[in-house]
């Protein structure tokens, strides 16, 4: 669910001055304090919507930093990390582990409370072949990011013993503040949230459960994709202690072919040939991705004449619809003439030009007209 404007949350305008954004945020936290309204889930998450709302445009410096970013603002979190980070579009998406294309969006927890209990998203750019990324394709790939810690097994203390719940906070990670007639939740500060007290930390990861670690991955890239297409390994993203791993996202990026073209399921190439076999015709072999074929050159074929080979073309990975292939008639001047082909040419020209030639109708009345 997208998140609505925080300005929108507390009802007042943009220009709202410190004073209406907090008696604006005291009306809606009376209004749906859960005190006030014991088990109704819309009105905590009101209530929770509100006091997000509250905490940002309250703040000076995070008010002007929404101002002019909005909600990505404070998103993400993996800064220096390389950048590129969150912000994907849903559609454009696909699975390797279970669903295909990406309606099912990183199994909950992507809403507001649950951000901090979620490692990043990663990105990893993978250049292909067209062909392989026409066919398909198994490749290994091999990256660094933050994996569960392997002398602690993530849990950041040497040993369980170790682990004590947190005595401020009881565990919640939250604690609740009263300020004057109501009372607001804060982030426990013993804990920083986590509801733990680490006494004997790891030594390899000092506590934080994860450490960078080069991982090797085989990912299946399924044929029909394009430049942009992403395949999502779940859980292969940055690992936090005590929360999920964030996704790793393949992001495909196709190498220029030296022959073809690709739009979307259809391919282009440039065909060319001597004016010789464009004035006559002949059959030719041409190149596609699976082999050779032959083509009809008709007589008097153009240059810039399309001729569309049916089925010879990609099939995306979200369609069914198989593309053609189009091949794009050049026809070529001769160059390095021998003695004898200039000779040859030499006679056809004379008999083009003549009176009553109508080998080059385009060129004849092109020059009637302009003598006209
Ligand atoms: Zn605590
Ligand atoms: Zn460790």
């Amino acid at each position: 669910m997208a998140k609505r404007d925080y300005y929108e949350v507390l009802g007042v305008a943009k220009t709202a001055s410190d004073d209406e954004i907090k008696k604006a945020y005291r009306k809606l936290a009376m209004k749906f304090h859960p005190d006030r309204n014991p088990d109704n889930p819309e009105a905590e998450e009101k209530f929770k919507e509100a006091s997000e709302a509250y905490e940002v445009l309250s703040d000076g410096e995070k008010r002007s930093m929404y101002d002019r970013m909005g909600h990505q603002a404070f998103e993400g979190g993996m800064g220096g990390a390389g950048g590129g980070f969150g912000g994907f579009s849903a559609e454009d998406i696909f699975s390797q582990f279970g669903d295909i294309f990406g309606g099912a969006f990183g199994g909950g927890g992507r809403g507001g409370q649950q951000r901090a209990r979620r490692g990043s998203d990663l990105r990893y750019v993978m250049e292909l072949t067209l062909e392989e990324a026409v066919k398909g394709v198994k490749k290994t790939i091999t990256f660094t990011a933050p994996a569960p810690c392997d002398a602690c097994d993530g849990k950041g203390s040497k040993s369980p013993n170790d682990v004590e719940t947190c005595k401020t906070c009881h565990g919640a990670g939250q604690v609740r503040m009263q300020q004057g007639f109501f009372s607001v939740q804060q982030t426990c500060s013993t804990c920083r949230g986590q509801g733990k007290i680490i006494k004997n930390p790891c030594n390899k990861c000092h506590g934080s459960g994860v450490s960078d670690r080069q991982q090797t991955l085989e990912v299946t890239i399924p044929a029909g994709v394009d430049n942009g297409d992403r395949v999502r390994l779940s859980g292969k993203g940055e690992a936090i202690r005590d929360g999920q791993s964030g996704d790793l996202y393949v992001e495909v990026v196709v190498r220029e072919h030296e022959i073809f073209q690709r739009d979307g399921a259809d391919l282009y190439m440039d065909v060319p040939i001597s004016i010789a076999d464009a004035a006559l015709g002949k059959e030719i072999q041409i190149p596609t991705l699976d082999g050779r074929v032959s083509l009809k050159i008709p007589e008097g074929t153009q240059t810039g004449k399309l001729f569309r080979l049916r089925g010879k073309g990609v099939k995306p990975v979200r369609t069914s619809m198989q593309g053609d292939l189009l091949c794009r008639i050049v026809v070529e001047t001769p160059v390095h003439l021998t003695a004898r082909q200039r000779e040859l040419l030499q006679e056809l020209q004379e008999t083009m030009d003549g009176e009553d030639s109508k080998s080059s109708p385009k060129k004849k009345s092109f020059f009637d007209r302009l003598f006209d």
